[in-house]
């Protein structure tokens, strides 16, 4: 038999529908779901749009981490909702507080040769201990929740294989920072990016998360470890010790691109402002002024990431200047912590200790002053994301964060040795931890009914695809616009998201204040509106919202140079047209204004044909391109997938 390497053999195993080349569509069987709650209320008014019983795959979770403010009835109204959805549904439920869904996920259920789709761009980190963990749309993952293989194009696989050793003051964010500065992104695009090689050996399975977490940002459709002693060692730690298994690529397996990184020659690194992709050495930009740091988020989660910080800032206290923001990935995280008498130090330290959950990372909570430089452990720093429109965020490890804390300047954590003569701390992995469970709670037989208060809105009605279209190009954008971009995050957006009729109002928003009046007005003159962008369209989050929200407001039509992955599959979702130009030239042709006439939409869409919009009264001809399946043809006709499973 042909040697496999560990994404293939998941993938094999999984496979219902398509053959294992590039670039083609297949089929997989899903083995456990994950929902967060900004995702989650719509897939469950989803579910109920279906009309569905009681989810199929082995394992369900909802998690409520991302909207944890209750500044009024709202966010609040969505936790009753969901817990009653998911007793309605049959998924687990982990309640408010008990952890960002990927470090709980990897905590008590994550396995080893399962598949995982989430609701939540960040669902690989799964594939730190041997999982084929992907990140979707909402609709993906109700359709797998009701049993539907999950659709995906077939990717290559990127071999990285590790030698070396980390050095001191160098830990596994420099890693990903490394993979960032080398594939930017979009990079990853196309790819699953799976590890192997001695350098493996010192990377602990929370290293690992941290890696495949963050690998989200080069574009690639999930990280892959494989599963060995070490994956053994954490199930142990876990209780769970029972659900291991084996996983590694066959000897003389391939893979279709080849890397390598030597840990031993890493040096701590940094993501300058607006993108993660923006990566440069720490001592680059030492010595500028910073005003908050914050540690956590699903991107340095382990306990090790905490308790290195709490080494570091051991008897000292932060700068004057200086915010100091703990967010604990998990309550387990924080008992163990406050056990093993690390939470202390960070405390003392002048540390300001939020709840286990998303927080800053996704603009709730911690928004940086204007003007100011706010340096964070997390994996995202697109404009405007951290809820302060001209933010300046920088990313970097833990040691980063708690070397610049103490200065109150971005500093290489390599200095503490000369500046305080302190020598690097050895984490020692526990071979015990305290487990915690409290806080979820488990499936059961009966079906509640769904508990709607004021903030849930049942979704809206899209009308099917018409056969003529004559709309204005309603914006004009350029490359690498992200989901943060299309529809604002922040504080004052999230609570919103089980009521698009209000969360249409930030549609664009971050890229142009004004579109939502100018959104409303175009109702009046024409039947919808399209828009144009440039390269790796709608990266970023999986949040369908923003496929949904400019869909509510009429958009018919996307025409990009190229789209990310997860955004392209939410407008076809959605019933919004990915179009690309055929020739990339032809964006700068086109204004904000112009209106684009396309006939005979329906005929060339079923035949998967190409299309060619005219610019009204320029005489200018736009050929466009569009790479659907013949399965998504139906969902676009339909307007929508909805709409399809509704008409099924
Ligand atoms: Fe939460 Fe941030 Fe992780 Fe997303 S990346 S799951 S917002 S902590």
């Amino acid at each position: 038999m042909k040697t496999q390497n560990v994404s293939q053999k998941m993938i094999s195993s999984h496979l219902i529908s398509g053959e294992m080349t590039p670039g083609t569509e297949i089929g997989l069987k899903i083995d456990q779901v994950l929902l967060q709650d900004a995702t989650g209320t719509l897939v469950m008014l989803e579910l109920e749009a279906f009309n569905l019983n009681k989810i199929k795959p082995e394992v369900a979770v909802q998690y409520v981490d991302h909207n944890l403010l209750q500044t009024d009835y709202k966010n609040m109204d969505d936790h009753l909702f969901l817990q009653s959805a998911a007793a309605r549904f049959g998924f687990w439920f982990s309640r408010p507080g008990n952890g960002i869904s990927h470090v709980v996920h990897m905590e008590r259920f994550g396995r080893p040769g399962k598949t995982l789709l989430g609701s939540d761009s960040h669902t690989p980190a799964g594939g730190g201990i041997g999982m084929l963990a992907i990140g979707t749309g909402g609709l993906d993952v109700a359709l797998a929740s009701a049993g539907e293989p999950y659709f995906v194009k077939m990717p290559k696989v990127m071999g990285i294989k590790l030698v070396g050793k980390l050095p001191d003051w160098v830990s596994a964010k420099d890693v990903i920072l490394e993979m960032l500065r080398r594939y930017d992104v979009t990079g990853g695009r196309g790819y699953i990016l799976e590890y192997y090689g001695p350098g493996l050996k010192s990377l602990s399975a929370w290293d690992r998360h941290v890696i495949a977490n963050m690998g989200t940002e080069t574009g690639a459709t999930t990280s892959v470890f494989p599963s060995d002693e070490i994956t053994l060692e954490f199930l142990k730690q876990e209780g769970r010790e029972d659900e291991w298994m084996k996983l590694e690529a066959d000897e003389g397996a391939t893979y279709d691109l080849n890397i390598e990184i030597n840990l031993s020659e890493l040096e701590p690194l940094i993501a300058l402002p607006g993108s993660p992709g923006n990566v440069v050495p720490v001592r680059e930009v030492s010595g500028l002024k910073i005003n908050q740091v914050v540690i956590g988020s699903s991107a340095n989660p382990g306990l090790r990431d905490f308790w290195i910080t709490s080494q570091i800032l051991k008897g000292e206290v932060i700068s004057p200047d200086v915010s100091f923001d703990i967010n604990p990935s998990s309550r387990q995280v924080l008992e163990n912590l406050t056990e093993m008498g690390a939470l202390g130090p960070l405390i003392a330290a002048g540390g300001r200790l939020h709840q286990s959950g998303c927080m800053g990372c996704i603009g709730m909570g911690q928004a940086p002053a204007t003007n100011t430089i706010s340096l964070r452990t997390m994996p995202r720093n697109f404009p405007g994301r951290s809820g302060t429109l001209d933010d300046q965020i920088y990313l970097c490890s833990p040691e980063t964060a708690a070397a610049s804390a103490i200065t109150g300047k971005i500093t290489d954590p390599r200095e503490l040795e000369i500046l305080m003569n302190m020598a690097y701390p050895k984490w020692i992995e526990p071979s015990q931890i305290k487990i915690s469970k409290k806080m979820l709670i488990a499936p059961n037989e009966e079906s509640p009914e769904l508990i709607k208060g004021p903030n849930i809105k049942t979704l809206p009605n899209f009308e099917q695809l018409p056969d003529k279209l004559e709309i204005p190009i309603l914006l004009k954008m350029g490359d690498d616009i992200s989901t943060d971009g299309i529809l604002k995050a922040g504080a004052d957006v999230l609570p919103l998201r089980s009521n698009i009729p209000e969360l249409s109002k930030y549609a664009y928003y971050a890229i142009d204040e004004s579109f939502y009046d100018r959104a409303i007005e175009n109702q009046k003159l024409h039947t919808g509106f399209c828009v144009i962008a440039g390269n790796n369209y709608a990266q970023g989050s999986s949040r369908e919202h923003a496929a949904l929200s400019p869909r509510y407001l009429g958009q018919k039509f996307a025409i990009a140079k190229s789209y990310a992955r997860i955004g392209w599959q939410n407008l076809i979702n959605f019933g919004i047209i990915p179009f690309e130009f055929k020739n990339p030239a032809d964006w700068d042709k086109l204004e904000q204004g112009d209106i684009l006439q396309i006939e005979g939409l329906r005929i060339a869409i079923k035949n998967r044909e190409a299309v060619t919009a005219t610019v009204i009264g320029k005489n200018i001809e736009i050929p466009l391109i569009y790479n659907i399946s013949e399965r998504q043809v139906e969902h676009i006709l339909q307007g929508g997938v909805i709409n399809f499973v509704k008409q099924k």
